[in-house]
């Protein structure tokens, strides 16, 4: 069957012996997946979720229990007081904008401890220029740059020594840059060492990839407000788009009264009949999250025995679901997204080319079979055509067709 499906036999037993050396590093993820099963089973007891959860309204959405109990079990699992769970959040990138125009007023300063944030918020903030920005409304923008993929403690300490700044943002995923994504250790450590001389600074955590990876969240560790994408984890490959801000009540309520208006915040906003694939997403979410990290584990031993250069490496501590893959060749690269393509459960036939992107230096390739379109939850892989030719996959609903997957992929370049 596997060669009815293009897949060659070379790769059937390179396949067979990566398995075979990844076998601890997936019981880890295993152990972590019914970890995070429990916090979900035992929010959704807490709340007693039941039929008359999953209803729906329409038109202002008074009164949705359905969507006012998700938000509480959101909270309730991602540790924090309160949240915002809305499908009128159109992606993570809105729901940060949501998060930074509801926190920062004019005169306000905020700075990035990650290095520049996600491309799509250059924007936002005013690092490109536009009308709307952060920027144009007065809101001052600061940036520290990591050292050795870490944060820069010393600068940090000493920065926010001078109470004179409003939000400090962390981003946990990569996104599309060269550097490490930052795990839950680095984030606690940094959190610490901002409170030893700062007591009042907002901090927010980019979470988008992060969530189920690891045991903790952020607000575990003592962020004071998060922000993510239910077409990522926490959608569980169910949720049909929107996306979440949790944390202090009080922050909650300032970014609800920014999505929808003064004085209705979170009183309004339809459900539309979305509400049980938002608690159905929820609790597949560990198990999809878990099957994410198999086939990025997978991806990376076998991609490395094959001689190219996998970041993270099959058994470094993970931050995220985003597997990256050095392919030092143009023509391979292309090849490997293709067959990622191919062995995708929906538009299979469809062969993705390198092309102009509108917001991109370099031609851009993407390859996503997925039910949901743009979710990256489900096995997809974009990729910059620029040396070193560097390809960033993601996601697997489940690990067998994210293992199968990939190996249709290799076959493409062997
Ligand atoms: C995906 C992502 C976002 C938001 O992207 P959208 O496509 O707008 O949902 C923001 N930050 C990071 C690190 C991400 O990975």
């Amino acid at each position: 069957m596997y060669k009815e499906f293009g897949i060659k036999d070379e790769v059937i037993n390179l396949a067979e012996k990566a398995e075979k050396d990844v076998a601890k590093q997936f019981d880890e993820v295993n152990r972590r997946c019914e970890i995070n099963t429990l916090k979900v089973l035992k929010a959704f007891n807490k709340y007693n979720i039941s039929d008359m959860h999953f209803g729906s309204t329409s038109g202002y959405g008074y009164g949705d229990v359905g969507r006012d109990t998700i938000e509480k079990v959101f909270a309730d699992v991602l540790g924090a007081e309160d949240a915002l769970v809305r499908s009128q959040f159109i992606s993570g990138t809105h729901a940060l904008t949501v998060a930074l125009f509801a926190f920062l007023r004019p005169g306000d300063k905020f700075v990035s401890i990650s290095g520049k944030p996600y491309d799509t918020l250059d924007e936002v903030i005013g690092i490109v220029d536009n009308n709307s920005s952060l920027k144009a409304f007065g809101v001052q923008y600061e940036q520290i740059d990591l050292i050795n993929d870490d944060f820069d403690y010393d600068k940090i300490k000493e920065r926010f020594s001078v109470n004179d700044i409003k939000l400090v943002e962390i981003q946990r995923s990569r996104g599309y840059s060269l550097r490490k994504s930052i795990t839950m250790d680095k984030i606690e450590k940094v959190i610490e060492t901002i409170r030893s001389v700062n007591k009042d600074v907002i901090i927010m955590v980019d979470n988008c990839y992060g969530e189920f990876v690891d045991d903790k969240e952020p607000i575990n560790v003592g962020a004071d407000v998060m922000v993510g994408s239910l077409i990522k984890n926490l959608g569980g490959g169910i949720a049909p788009n929107g996306a979440y801000i949790a944390g202090r009540k009080d922050l909650v309520e300032l970014a609800a009264e920014r999505l929808t208006a003064p004085g209705l915040g979170k009183e309004v906003g339809p459900t539309l009949g979305i509400n049980k694939y938002i608690l159905q997403g929820l609790f597949f979410a560990p198990s999809v999250v878990a099957s994410s990290l198999k086939t990025a584990i997978f991806s990376s031993k076998i991609l490395e025995d094959m001689g190219f250069k996998p970041v993270p490496r099959f058994d470094e501590r993970r931050a995220d679901i985003v597997q990256t893959i050095e392919f030092g060749d143009k023509d391979k690269l292309i090849k490997y997204c293709q067959g990622i393509q191919m062995g995708s459960p929906v538009d299979s036939n469809s062969i993705p080319e390198p092309w102009d992107m509108p917001g991109y230096t370099d031609q851009v390739i993407m390859a996503a079979g997925a039910f949901t379109q743009g979710s990256s939850i489900e096995l997809s892989c974009d990729a910059p055509i620029r040396p070193p030719y560097m390809a960033f996959q993601q996601g697997g609903l489940t690990y067998e067709y994210g293992k199968i997957g990939v190996m249709k992929a290799i076959s493409q370049i062997i």
